[in-house]
């Protein structure tokens, strides 16, 4: 079969390589669609914690089932479907409380462990297998497990009703936020980012100001539009302390703060005095729960959550190395990339 695979940092080459196929419990797939995640990206540029190449990249997809291993019910060939990315054990004390993205044995799409969806087929246990409902697209079920990432950090930031928010960064994962907190009911979402082009999707997509941190000091106007008292909620999205540092200056006394995604090794000076003197939650987010997961996916089939405005562009898998450098350099706009067989 054909495979984008990473052979060594900023080189993806297209190869034949063995095919997997399903063992107990396991379907085969065939992938349709395919999309780059910021986690591919990091990957590429050598700064991913455990995706290392050599490795067949790839954890967001739809395809068809074409073949269905012992044991497997529910499923069968023809089937179109989309993946969780991630394999919970289901006998921890995390994944029996519902948290498998916690799990202690977590095993996730696109590592050496589980190859990705950079190659023609995967494998995967039918518990992390749902069906895509007739009225999506391929394209719209790729969009699934990015979109599933927002909901996850809107739920667990608690927020209410007519809470104000502050999104941070509105790249793919800035813009899912945006999307889900103005589903949970939020006032203003402020939304800020260094592109024009990303500002613009995120107004489109539900933000309520718009924040070029190029040209405006985010913390002087949320607490300028929140009559002094800050945000209810932060969503930090880009990882690095200076961001990390406006979200505990704009957030409110027992405001709070949500880091979604990984730092690039230590955080570096940060000032985490604000934390201390407003009382401040800052939590981390990492994916999301199965259940979160079908949530996102019954929000996109009712069009509660529309994914088409986040995709920018479809290339053929054979662009793979095209689209990465494009997510990383950014010689193009682009929010969404996505990769067809
Ligand atoms: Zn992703
Ligand atoms: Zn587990």
């Amino acid at each position: 079969m054909r495979a984008a695979v990473l052979k060594e940092d900023y080189r993806i080459v297209l190869e034949d390589v063995q095919e997997p196929s399903p063992g107990p419990g396991e379907v085969k797939i065939q992938v349709r669609v395919t999309g780059i995640c910021g986690s591919e990206v990091h990957a590429f540029k050598g700064t991913h914690p455990y995706r290392k190449p050599p490795v067949i990249l790839g954890h967001e997809l739809a395809g068809d089932i074409v073949e269905v291993g012992r044991d497997v019910e529910g499923l069968k060939v023809g089937d179109r479907v989309i993946v969780e990315p991630q394999i919970g054990c289901g006998r921890c004390y995390m994944c029996l409380r519902g948290l498998n993205n916690l799990c202690e044995n977590k095993i996730v799409l696109g590592t050496q462990e589980w190859p990705g969806s950079f190659g023609e087929y995967i494998v995967a246990p039918a518990k992390v297998v749902y069906p895509l409902p007739d009225s999506l697209s391929y394209e719209e079920g790729v969009m699934v497990e990015p979109l599933a990432v927002g909901v996850h950090a809107v739920r667990w930031s608690e927020m209410g009703l007519g809470d104000n928010v502050l999104v941070l960064g509105a790249g793919t994962i800035g813009l899912v936020t945006i999307m889900a907190a103005r589903q949970a009911g939020a006032r203003r979402i402020f939304a800020t980012d260094l592109l024009d082009y990303n500002l613009a999707k995120a107004k489109e997509l539900g933000a309520t100001h718009i924040i070029n941190v190029a040209k405006e000091d985010p913390v002087a106007v949320v607490l300028e539009e929140t009559g002094g008292k800050g945000a209810d909620a932060a969503f930090i999205t880009a990882a690095v302390s200076p961001v990390v540092e406006q979200a505990l200056k704009a957030v409110r006394k027992r405001g709070k703060a949500l880091l979604i995604g990984f730092f690039e090794g230590p955080a570096n000076n940060l000032e985490i005095f604000p934390l201390t003197a407003k009382e401040i939650d800052l939590r981390g987010c990492l994916m999301y729960t199965a259940e979160g997961f079908q949530s996102t996916l019954d929000m996109v089939a009712e069009g509660r959550l529309d994914a088409k405005p986040l995709i920018t562009e479809v290339l053929d898998i054979t662009q793979a190395q095209e689209g990465l450098e494009v997510m990383d350099k950014r010689t193009r706009d682009a929010i969404k990339i996505l990769l067809k067989f």
